[in-house]
């Protein structure tokens, strides 16, 4: 037998093809980076803009890929990989931008991806820990750290998800099976107004209509309000409502607030519901002593969402959904058994994942982050974080002394989101120019948000592990030239 492609099999590449096409790819890559880092490429070629004529570009692009003919010709890897690399990269908003300080960022460190590639290349199937027994072990050794890291103890067991969302759908089932006998249609699931719209995809998924979602009012910081709440809980128990599932934020989207976890914790406990923590910005944070204050309770919920895309800095696609008790997991996700199926001997040392998740047939998902965290050591992603934290404070003291702008605290600095807006009421549609003026230089790309009581403000999150000193020095060097250029244009 010979391990040259052959005739009878036109779909296996010889040794050597493999090598030219993964080399290919990688000296691809390898050249989009340095391009990255020279600059070459801007952050964003779209703005954040109501005006939809904005996106012609990339809706140029996306159109002139089209293909409705089947390929039925074979075609050259180089010509391929050429078409993905410049037709396709050279558009839309570049997370892998060191500048990128839009929505939450996503670094997406290459190791990461090397882990992904290796996972999918040999691609064992991880669905029951019997298939692949060293892998089913990496698995759980990440998911074991990310539950260490957020400090919950030796009961605590987790499911590796492709994003948060699916981790928060699977939190609420969660809550529903542990109130099974509930009846499902006055169930109640509690968020506040802050709280991610993932929330309530995830309850209507569970089968809830979105109007059993019940949305608490934010204080002052924009955490949930606590006397709010208190009083809708009492409110919907008297009206024979149940309520099932409480929903803590670490970290919300719009300006990186963190509710109040520990109080969450003891309303929830003592009112017999789920406590679920969406800590998919925030959650690992809680490796930096400043992060480990403001998330303080995290660690009694019931089950906890963490996007290790996010706050990893790893590449889009590794996600978690982590439970303070293992069996509340099983028992969410236990499947009825199958005959083709090897014998399920799920034991504490040995999971079987297709009884802890959604899913059966799927990709290995640990080595994305298992690559990474031993390459380096946990301590090297505390300090990446501890210097986002770092950058922010230090963007937020150098933008109150640019004139005309206001920086907007709606609480202490928690998470690295700065808030700022024009000096004065100067009204939405210049705050929206001023984010224009800003993106269009190209060195960044930010977008803005709405604030009750601020209206319409900028909003930077800085959670790249490419965003340095200078990358945020430019920031400012943008942000006062366009103020100028737009207070400018007043006189
Ligand atoms: C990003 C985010 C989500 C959704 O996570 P995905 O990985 O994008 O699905 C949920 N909650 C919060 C607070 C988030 O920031």
């Amino acid at each position: 037998m010979t391990h040259d492609r052959d005739a009878a099999r036109p779909l296996e590449l010889s040794a050597e093809e493999v090598r030219a096409l993964v080399k290919a790819a990688t000296e691809h890559l390898i050249a989009l980076s340095a391009k990255l880092d020279r600059r070459e490429l801007p952050a964003s070629y779209v703005f954040d803009s109501l005006n939809v004529n904005r996106y012609d570009e990339g809706r140029n692009v996306s159109y002139s890929l089209r293909e409705d003919e089947l390929p039925h010709a074979g075609t050259d890897f180089h010509v391929l990989l050429q078409q993905v690399f410049d037709e396709a990269m050279s558009n839309g908003t570049l997370h892998p931008h060191p500048g990128f300080m839009a929505h939450i960022p996503s670094g997406g460190l290459i190791q990461g991806a090397v882990g992904d590639f290796i996972a999918r290349a040999v691609n064992r199937f991880a669905g029951v820990w019997i298939a692949a027994p060293g892998f089913q072990r990496i698995e759980s050794n990440v998911i074991r750290w990310f539950c260490t890291m957020l400090g919950y103890g030796a009961n605590s067991f987790g499911y590796l998800t492709t994003g948060g969302s699916l981790a928060n759908f699977m939190a609420v089932r969660c809550a529903l099976t542990a109130h099974e006998d509930d009846d499902r249609g006055r169930a109640v699931v509690y968020v506040s107004s802050e709280a991610h719209f993932s929330m309530i995809k995830a309850s209507t998924m569970s089968g809830l209509r979105a109007a059993q979602v019940h949305v608490i009012g934010v204080d002052e910081n924009y955490g949930m309000d606590l006397t709010e709440l208190r009083s809708r809980i009492a409110a919907d128990r008297a009206a024979g409502l149940y309520p099932v599932c409480l929903t803590g934020t670490a970290g919300t989207t719009n300006t990186g607030a963190v509710d109040d976890l520990a109080t969450l914790a003891r309303i929830a406990r003592d009112e017999g519901m789920w406590f679920h923590a969406d800590a998919c910005f925030g959650g690992f944070f809680r490796l930096t002593e400043r992060g480990k204050a403001t998330l303080r309770g995290i660690e009694e919920a019931d089950s906890i969402s963490v996007d290790a895309h996010k706050s990893l800095f790893l590449p889009h696609g590794i996600s978690a959904l982590l439970v303070k008790e293992r069996s509340r997991l099983g028992e969410a996700f236990q499947i009825p058994g199958a005959a083709y199926l090897p014998g399920f001997a799920d034991e504490p040392e040995l999971a079987d994942f297709a009884s802890y998740g959604p899913e059966l047939s799927r990709e290995i998902r640990g080595l994305t982050a298992w690559l990474p965290l031993k390459m380096h050591g946990v301590p090297a992603f505390a300090a990446a974080l501890d210097e986002k934290l770092d950058l922010a404070q230090y963007l937020a003291n150098r933008l109150s002394e640019v004139d005309g702008l206001e920086l907007v605290r709606p609480h202490a600095l928690q998470l690295p989101v700065v808030i700022f807006k024009l000096g004065g009421d100067q009204g939405s549609a210049r705050n929206a120019e001023l984010c224009e003026l800003i993106c269009s230089r190209g060195n960044v790309y930010l977008t803005t948000t709405e604030l009750p009581e601020h209206g319409l403000v900028l909003r930077v999150c800085i959670l790249h592990h490419k965003t340095d000193r200078a990358v945020v020095d430019q920031l400012i060097d943008d942000i006062a030239c366009s103020v100028r250029t737009l207070n400018g244009g007043e006189i």
